[in-house]
């Protein structure tokens, strides 16, 4: 299901006036977490100023260790909504557990697949069943096909709306926190008619490199980018060193529309 069938063949996803997987380059952007509700309104304020059309937060935070800042969960997602609401902005969290598919369906419009949740095959079969669109990043070691079963799991179950996000795989290089993957973005839209996002913030690590990689994304065929952005990034309760504050997420929305006008 996942494949192509012929070379027009493209999924198109349209959530409140907002489109993915067509001609437009879509921009996700926002915090790595819901912090408290005047941090994410600044930064919704801000970003779609600059051009963002959906809004991105996470309230279940998977962080490496069980002492980091977890996220606020239901708290967040009522912040997250809200907000949504007030900027008619589409919003986009992370569902990590099963049992909270419908508490998270509830306020968010897209709900993503983390990528460390990738392999949980339980996880995806529930999505499978809403009717809400699904991202689903790239495992942090997943081959490609590993990647295009994962979306199988919930395009086969039923819901047809999945996005692809590359968030950067795992190397033996340790100056970037993964490795981005761009041939893997121009090969799975070569192969396969699912809109894909690159989330060049996760892939890099590093907010300097944040920029030019998001600009070979949408180079390499990309539908659209997810990128984090604080508005205080060395105060950010998670991944502040690969946030964007808003002047150059700004920036980086105006060198994009060069790049996307090239190719
Ligand atoms: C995120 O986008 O908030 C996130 C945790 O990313 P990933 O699952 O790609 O590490
Ligand atoms: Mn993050």
């Amino acid at each position: 299901l996942v494949l192509r069938r012929n070379k027009e063949e493209n999924t198109v996803i349209k959530v409140k006036g907002c489109v993915i997987g067509q001609e437009q380059i879509v921009a996700v952007a926002g915090p790595c977490a819901v912090e408290n509700e005047d941090m994410l309104k600044e930064t919704a304020f801000k970003v779609r100023a600059a051009g963002a059309l959906i809004l991105r937060a996470g309230a279940y935070k998977p962080r490496t260790s069980p002492y980091s800042f977890q996220g606020l969960g239901e708290t967040g997602l009522k912040i997250l909504a809200r907000i949504g609401q007030e900027m008619n902005m589409p919003v986009i969290t992370e569902v990590m557990d099963s049992e909270d598919i419908a508490l998270v369906a509830e306020y968010a419009d897209i709900l993503q697949v983390g990528a460390r949740n990738m392999h949980n095959f339980s996880l995806l079969r529930k999505l499978g069943k809403i009717n809400k669109p699904v991202v689903l990043k790239r495992g942090l070691a997943a081959t490609i096909e590993e990647w295009l079963l994962a979306a199988e799991y919930i395009l086969a179950g039923g819901n047809d709306k999945v996005i692809l996000c590359e968030r950067g795989v795992r190397t033996s290089e340790p100056w970037t926190r993964n490795t981005l993957d761009l041939s893997a973005v121009a090969l799975v839209k070569e192969i396969s008619h699912l809109p894909v996002l690159v989330d060049p913030s996760h892939a890099t690590g590093r907010r300097s490199l944040v920029i030019p990689m998001a600009k070979a994304a949408i180079a390499a065929g990309a539908d659209g980018i997810m990128v984090e952005v604080h508005p205080e990034p060395e105060k950010a309760l998670s991944d502040g060193e690969q946030s964007l504050t808003p002047r150059e997420f700004s920036r980086l929305m105006r060198e994009l529309e060069e790049v996307a006008r090239a190719v």
